[in-house]
C-alpha cells in the first residue's frame, strides 16, 4: 500500500494513492478514519456558511430546481450542448444523462494549507469534465469518467459523513457539470445539519449566469485561470476558446460574491476566493499577463497560488511545447513578476516542489 504525506502530496499522488487503495467512493473515508490527524471535530458554532439562510427560505431548493431544469436543454457550462440531460442525453462532458458519477470522497491534505487545516478538506471528486484538457493528470477520472453512479441521497450523505469526519469544508472538485444535483444535496444535507462552508474547485470557465445563481450559496471560490490567449486555451483544452474571457468574468463575480481569502486565527479559511495558477513550460499559460491582469483588477491581497506541478501527462507528449516539466527559472520567472507587480498573497509552494 503506498505511503500517503498529508502535509506534501500533490492531487495527482494524493489520487494515485488512494484509488489504488480502494475502487470504491465509501472505502477511503472509512480507511483514513482513524488517522491521528482525524479526530472528530464539530463546525465552528460561530460561523454559518452561506447556503443555510437560502435553505431556511426554501430558496436554495429553487435554485436547485432551476439548474436542474437548465439539464433539459443543457447550457450548464459554455459548451452550451442544448442536450436533453434529463432524458438521458450526454454533451460533451459524457455525463450520463442527469444521473450523478462521483469518483471518491475523502479528507484531502493536498490541497491549500487554508483549506486543509489540521482535519483535512473535505473533498469529492466528480467524474467526467467539460473541459478536457490534453495534459490532464486525472484523465482516468476527468474524461474516461471512472467513479460510481450515486444518487442525491447519496451524495448528501457523502457531504454529512465529510463533516462528521471533522473536515473544514466541502470542496467539490469539477462540479461545473453536476452543479444541479450538488445544490439538491446541499440542500438535503443541510437540512441534516450540514453547515460546513463549501468550496467550488472549478477550471474556471463557467458561464456567468450559472455563477450568479451560487451567490449566496458558494462560501469559497477555488477557480484555476488556466490561459491567458483563447489560442492556447483552444489548443490544449479542446477547443474552449472563450476560456479567457470568461474566466476573466467568472472570476470578477466569484469576488464581488466572497470577496477576499481570510483565514481565521486558526488559520482556516471559511470564505472567500483563492485563484489557482499552473505554470507551463514555454510561457504557454500567458502567466505574467494573467497576473498582470489580477493585479489590475482585484484587491493586490487576492490569494494566488502558483502553481508548479505540472507534468506531462495524457496526450500532453503530442505536443512538444508542453512535453516537458517546467524548470525552476521559468516558475521563479512568474513569481518575481507577481511581486513586482505587488501582488502579497502569493502561495509559492511551488519552489518546494520544484527541489524534489
Ligand atoms: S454541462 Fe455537459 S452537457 Fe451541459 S453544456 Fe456543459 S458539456 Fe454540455
Amino acid at each position: 500500500m503506498p505511503r500517503l504525506h498529508p502535509t506534501s502530496c500533490t492531487r495527482r499522488h494524493f489520487l494515485k494513492s488512494i484509488s489504488t487503495i480502494c475502487a470504491c467512493a465509501s472505502a477511503p473515508a472509512l480507511l483514513l478514519e482513524n488517522s491521528p490527524a482525524l479526530a472528530s471535530g464539530t463546525p465552528d458554532p460561530d460561523f454559518e456558511p452561506a447556503y443555510l439562510a437560502l435553505h431556511r427560505t426554501g430558496e436554495l431548493a429553487q435554485r436547485a430546481e432551476s439548474l436542474w431544469n437548465t439539464m433539459e436543454s443543457c447550457q450548464l457550462c459554455p459548451r452550451q450542448c442544448e442536450v436533453n440531460r434529463l432524458q438521458g442525453r450526454s454533451g460533451f462532458c459524457q455525463a450520463p444523462g442527469a444521473r450523478l458519477v462521483v469518483s471518491s470522497f475523502h479528507p484531502h491534505f493536498g490541497e491549500e494549507r487554508p483549506l486543509v487545516g489540521r482535519k483535512g478538506s473535505g473533498t469529492i471528486f466528480f467524474s467526467h469534465c467539460n473541459l478536457r484538457c490534453v495534459f490532464c493528470q486525472n484523465w482516468e477520472i476527468s474524461l474516461k469518467g471512472r467513479g460510481q453512479e450515486q444518487s442525491i441521497d447519496d451524495l448528501a450523505a457523502m457531504m454529512l459523513r465529510l463533516q462528521e469526519l471533522g473536515c473544514h469544508n466541502l470542496n467539490f472538485v469539477t462540479p461545473t457539470h453536476y452543479s444541479a444535483h450538488i445544490l439538491k444535496a446541499l440542500d438535503k444535507a443541510a437540512g441534516q445539519g450540514l453547515r460546513l462552508p463549501i468550496v467550488y474547485n472549478t477550471s474556471g470557465w463557467e458561464r456567468l449566469e450559472i455563477i450568479t445563481q451560487l451567490d449566496g450559496i458558494v462560501d469559497i471560490y477555488l477557480p484555476d485561470f488556466k490561459f491567458w490567449e483563447g489560442e492556447m486555451a483552444a489548443k490544449f483544452s479542446s477547443g474552449a476558446e472563450s476560456y479567457p474571457e470568461l474566466t476573466r468574468k467568472a472570476i470578477l463575480d466569484m469576488h464581488h460574491q466572497v470577496g477576499i481569502a481570510e483565514p481565521g486565527g486558526d488559520g482556516v479559511l471559511q470564505r472567500g476566493l483563492i485563484i489557482r495558477h499552473l505554470v507551463m513550460p514555454n510561457n504557454t499559460a500567458g502567466s505574467e499577463k494573467i497576473l498582470q491582469w489580477i493585479a489590475e483588477h482585484l484587491p493586490k491581497e487576492t490569494y494566488i497560488n502558483i502553481m508548479a506541478q505540472f507534468t506531462p501527462a495524457f496526450k500532453a507528449f503530442d505536443f512538444p511545447k508542453i512535453a516537458r516539466r517546467i524548470t525552476s527559472d521559468e516558475y521563479a520567472r512568474v513569481v518575481a513578476k507577481a511581486e513586482q507587480l505587488g501582488l502579497t498573497n502569493l502561495d509559492i509552494r511551488g519552489h518546494w516542489w520544484l527541489r524534489r
